[in-house]
């Protein structure tokens, strides 16, 4: 082989550069070209490709977002879309193409792979909610963010005997919100993965003003039915009587654009050296992610095909620490 893509695709993710990173400098490394593909499958499909030396990824290790830009496609879902970005694949003479990106990503990847064009997934996206992978790159640092304002919110919500409910991302899945909410000692967590009454809800907000909390910190994912607003809307709508007066903040994006911490940078270099190598030795098909604490491949099939569950270990302590 002598000349490899690599690309990042949906929503960007602290670390996406340190990947992009590893990829072009393994590869120029085994003797391959790199060529980095803009705007995600956008680019692929537009045929907006540059060769990229070791010095064009220099100083970028410590940035956030990427270099490369990114994209959502919907030209790409279908199938003329796709002999489009396999087209430009030929057009440069592309042997092999990276795919830096999360879940709807990785099932573009497959779709190309199943096209007979060898690709290999990298885990990429704060959300955390990739089969075959315990963690993606950029969730341990979307979650460090969610934490400054957690831990800031609840000095203003003891000062003010107040709840607070604060919405982080994840699109229909909880598990940043599983992770920000233990880690930032909420007493309650609202994931779409777990049906909430917003009526336990309140009794329990209430429950815990009678027993003489100071403030109750509520974190809720995006995707869930009583998301920030929902309930915000609920407990007016029903008068419900919670004690606290309750305040909403919506992180949004604010947990997507910041600088990559230690552990992201050095995920995204593992995966990004593990993904050449997966192609030095003939492996293609696959995402590569962490699990049980090693890189490790999983078919791309198999990525497209499962949920990732919650981590129910985690989801047993909520209720347990909210005392
Ligand atoms: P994140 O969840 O972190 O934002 P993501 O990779 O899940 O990242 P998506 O917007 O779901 O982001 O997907 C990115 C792109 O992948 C889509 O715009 C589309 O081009 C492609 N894609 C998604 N699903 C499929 C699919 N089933 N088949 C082919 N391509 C797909």
């Amino acid at each position: 082989m002598k000349r490899i893509g690599v690309l990042t695709s949906g929503g960007d993710a602290p670390g996406m550069n340190a990947a992009i990173r590893a990829v072009v400098r393994t590869g120029i490394g085994e003797g391959w070209d790199v060529y980095g593909i803009q705007h995600g499958y956008s680019g692929l499909i537009n045929g907006d490709a540059v060769p990229l030396g070791a010095r064009d990824v220099g100083g970028i290790i410590q940035r956030g977002g990427t270099m490369l830009g990114s994209a959502r496609s919907p030209e790409f879902m279908t199938e003329e879309g796709r002999h489009k970005a396999l087209q430009t694949l030929g057009n440069y003479q592309i042997e092999a193409l990276v795919v830096i990106g999360g879940n709807g990503s990785q099932k573009g990847a497959y779709a190309l792979s199943q096209m007979g064009f060898p690709v290999v997934g990298i885990a990429s996206t704060i959300d955390n909610d990739l089969y075959g992978t315990d963690i993606s790159i950029g969730v341990d640092t979307a979650l460090d963010i969610a934490l400054v304002a957690i831990d800031r919110l609840k000095v203003t919500a003891s000062s003010h005997h107040r709840a607070f409910a604060v919405e982080v991302m994840g699109r229909d899945t909880g598990h940043l919100a599983l992770a920000a909410g233990i880690a930032g000692g909420a007493e309650y967590i609202v994931v779409p993965e777990v049906e909430t009454d917003p009526e336990d809800l309140a009794t329990a907000i209430r429950s815990a003003y009678d027993r003489g909390k100071t403030h109750a910190m509520l974190v809720v994912a995006e995707g869930a039915r009583y998301n920030a607003e929902e309930l915000e809307r609920y407990f007016a709508e029903h008068r419900a009587q919670v004690g606290f007066e309750l305040r909403i903040t919506i992180l949004g994006y604010v947990q997507r654009g910041g600088a990559p911490g230690a552990h992201d940078r050095l995920l995204a270099t593992r995966f990004g050296a593990a993904a050449t190598e997966a192609l030095v030795r003939g492996e293609h098909g696959v995402l590569i992610g962490l699990l049980c604490g090693e890189v490790a491949t999983t078919l791309l099939s198999e990525v497209a095909a499962n949920k990732k569950p919650l981590d129910q270990e985690l989801l047993d302590l909520v209720n347990v620490l909210a005392r």
